[in-house]
């Protein structure tokens, strides 16, 4: 059973057809869902569908390019929301120099806030960090305590700063990417990285991987992205199916009894 550790279904990509498609990843061994939240609106129906469907958890935070919409009040709310019982992690949350639409110290200001608000609530971290490699690192060396645990969600930086996440016990999440042909930096990473610290996502809408690059993605795709983890580590798909299924329940499910 596959454990889906970072999507975003309350998407209008998946309007069209959301329930008949959950219902699909629930037949296909699609075991759990953590929908990740990117904005004030999406903590909403993220957790509008944490609450409809028993296998769906709640990420919520809010990413990189969304900061500018809060504020103490915003922030108090956000809080509270992080409260509720299908709510697993805080996320998703970091900087992203790609975009660039909220300026740096903005950005910082507001993941150091949400880094404060995971440590509080003993949650975990979803972490977005895009072109903003040394500085997330910093940010995150800055609040890290050994209690609090996360993940680096579609990891795209070097070998390097993949080990000095891993050495502060972070997971680091592998998406469709690692099939394209040209992500050799993934690939590299993936083959360093041990099994117990992988987690499975997709990201979806985005990221389909290969073959169905460019194509609107789904955790339907999710054995594509085992199949290649599996061929990078010399292990068998099932195994990896297993393992970061683990993961995930021990990063998100810890103290829950799931
Ligand atoms: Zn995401």
């Amino acid at each position: 059973m596959i454990f889906e550790s970072h999507a975003h279904y309350d998407d209008e990509a998946f309007d069209p057809d959301r329930r008949e498609l959950l219902e699909e990843c629930r037949a296909q061994g699609i075991e759990y869902i953590v929908n990740v939240s990117a904005s004030l609106q999406s903590v909403k129906t993220t957790l509008a569908l944490a609450d409809s469907y028993d296998f769906i958890y709640a990420a919520a935070g809010v990413h990189p390019s969304e900061v500018g919409e809060l504020n103490e009040e915003s922030f108090t709310w956000l809080k509270e929301q992080c409260r509720h019982p299908r709510t697993v992690a805080v996320g998703e949350i970091g900087l992203d120099y790609y975009w660039d639409k909220e300026n740096h110290e903005t950005q910082k200001y507001w993941f150091q806030r949400q880094l404060e608000l995971a440590k509080e609530l003993e949650l975990p971290i979803i972490v977005h960090s895009r072109d903003a490699c040394a500085d997330t690192l910093e940010e995150i060396k800055k609040a890290h305590t050994p209690e609090l645990r996360g993940v680096i969600h579609c990891f795209s930086y070097a070998p390097e700063i993949a080990r000095e996440y891993l050495d502060m016990g972070y997971y680091i999440g592998v998406g469709g990417v690692v099939t394209f042909k040209n992500a050799k930096k993934l690939k590299e990473v993936v083959k360093m990285l041990p099994p117990e610290r992988i987690l499975l996502e997709t990201d979806c809408p985005y990221l389909a991987p290969v073959p169905y690059r460019g194509k609107r993605n789904s955790s339907l795709n999710l054995p594509y992205v085992a199949a290649a983890v599996a061929e990078l580590k010399g292990m068998e798909t099932e195994e990896v199916i297993r393992i970061t299924n683990e993961n995930a329940r021990k990063l998100y499910f810890q103290g829950r009894g799931l």
